[in-house]
């Protein structure tokens, strides 16, 4: 099988390859691509996005789909061609104008590595194995984001191959509509071979983890809340409740136990720090206390989520508030002697940055949540999405009251649908990209993905 000017390598069901290739950090819900077009430059996806718009005799289009690391897959590209980006490895860092480059293969850790050296630092997400072009174009939720803002705010320049097959650059100058429709709409628009965005000065910060053991969740996420609500942007932080399992991989002092793990992300000098987190601190004693000043290059290591492939279902919603009723009635469902679901549930605190206007306009939304709430289910050991779906429905309603809408980052499978992904927009600015995609994409050749549909 081959597609015309296409140097990379094509796949279908029948090759060597192809398992390894539509494969990806979610194991729950492979995906059947009919192609898998393994791309090897921005050229490459042109060809591919050529082919796949004006496949058959008739003209008609094989939808396209979009993958890198696997991490955020919404709906299968079943039956359609899967481009494999992840093969686009490069980034190049400009200490001159504080900007780095990123081609859509590269993961955060890539731009981590290159930034640090010159003291520079992006908006990344809390995993270093999260992909940088999917999370800049879906809003991107910073482990720094009260100090920082939204990560697409920082972007200055996207290219992109368009429906039409044209390879393009975008920036707010040349085609304001589209820049603004690409960061926020995402995979809706075209695919995107490289981004462009700021980085900022950050060589040090006071960051890491404070665990507490079952017993202090309750007063552990009480303080948190109150703390939370009255500290200065420079202070990020989020705190998650994990049933850890017994294993030789986890450190021995959480063994086997249900934390509370409250995640520091300071940018300020270590003092003032140390002075801000004393009174979670207080709370109680900590089974672990790893938040210190560290390098912004072990920014990684404050969440410290697993990097191996694994299925899991989720679900979230952004929050105006959080009340405290609500977050007793959380802690019945999931925390400690909760449900038997297999569970986890985190909280970020929002705000701060993440709440202001950025200078050149997105179509990312919600920028007045106060929390981000999300329920983790693992699926092993005979856990089925359609299994914990029902759990997962309860924990949402608890949180309905306060729900603004959805994160697009964070809609997976089974909840990236039509009507969740609209939640993620305001009401004018999703009119706003439909209308766009009814310009760019009328035929919706992009529409394996956080669809919007062009009608
Ligand atoms: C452990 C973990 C931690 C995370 N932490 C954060 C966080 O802190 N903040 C946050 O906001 N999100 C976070 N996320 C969510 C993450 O940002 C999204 O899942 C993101 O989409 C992953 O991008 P990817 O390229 O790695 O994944 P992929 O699954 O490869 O991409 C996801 C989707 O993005 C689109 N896409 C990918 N590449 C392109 C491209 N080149 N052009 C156009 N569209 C494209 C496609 O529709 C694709 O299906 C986290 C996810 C995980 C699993």
């Amino acid at each position: 099988m081959t597609i015309p000017n296409f140097h990379g390598t094509v796949l279908t069901s029948a090759d060597e390859g192809y398992d390894d290739a539509r494969g990806g950090f979610q194991l729950a819900g492979w995906h059947r691509p009919e192609l898998v077009a393994v791309a090897s430059s921005a050229s490459d996806v042109a060809a591919a996005v050529r082919y796949a718009a004006t496949r058959d005799a008739a003209g008609r289009g094989l939808p396209v789909a979009v993958q890198n690391t696997g991490h955020g897959t919404p709906v299968p590209a079943d039956g359609g061609l899967l481009i494999d980006v992840s093969g686009l490895t490069g980034v190049t860092v400009d200490p001159g104008s504080r900007t780095a480059r990123a081609e859509a293969g590269a993961r955060w850790r890539d731009v981590v590595r290159e930034a640090a050296p010159h003291g520079l630092a992006g908006a990344n997400g809390s995993a270093p194995s999260v992909g940088v072009v999917s999370y800049l174009l879906g809003g991107g939720i910073s482990i720094l984001g009260r100090t920082a803002g939204h990560a697409s705010d920082h972007v200055r320049a996207i290219e992109v191959v368009t429906a039409d097959g044209a390879e393009r650059r975008v920036t707010a100058g040349s085609d304001p509509d589209l820049f603004w429709a690409l960061r926020g709409g995402r995979a809706n628009f075209g695919v995107v071979t490289a981004v462009e965005f700021d980085l900022f000065p950050l060589k040090r910060l006071y960051g890491g983890g404070l665990y507490f053991d079952a017993e202090h969740v309750p007063a552990v996420l009480a303080t948190y809340r109150e703390w939370s609500a009255s500290v200065p942007d420079e202070m990020n932080s989020s705190v998650a409740l994990v049933p850890l399992p017994d294993l030789p991989t986890v450190p021995a002092p959480l063994r086997g136990r249900h934390v509370a793990h409250v995640r520091i992300a300071y940018l300020g000098d270590a003092d003032a720090g140390e002075r801000l987190v004393a009174p979670l601190r207080g709370v109680a004693p900590r089974l672990v206390d790893n938040v210190r000043e560290m390098p912004y290059s072990e920014i990684g290591s404050i969440h410290n989520e697993p990097d191996v492939p694994m299925g899991y279902h989720t679900t979230h919603a952004l929050v105006g508030e959080l009340p405290q009723h609500a977050v007793d009635a959380l802690l019945r469902l999931t925390g400690p002697g909760g449900s038997d679901a297999p569970r986890i549930m985190e909280i970020r605190h929002l705000g701060g940055a993440m709440a202001k206007a950025p200078a050149v306009p997105s179509a990312v939304g919600h920028r007045d949540a106060a929390y981000f709430v999300a329920f983790l289910s693992p699926l092993a050991g005979g856990a089925t999405a359609d299994g914990v779906r029902e759990f997962h429905d309860r924990l949402d309603a608890v949180v309905a009251p306060w729900k603004l809408g959805h994160a697009l980052t964070f809609l997976y499978g089974t909840n990236a649908t039509v009507e969740n992904v609209r939640a993620a927009y305001e009401p004018d600015a999703y009119q706003r990209l439909v209308a766009l995609k009814r310009e760019y994409d009328p035929s919706n050749l992009f529409r394996l993905n956080h669809n919007i549909p062009p009608a």
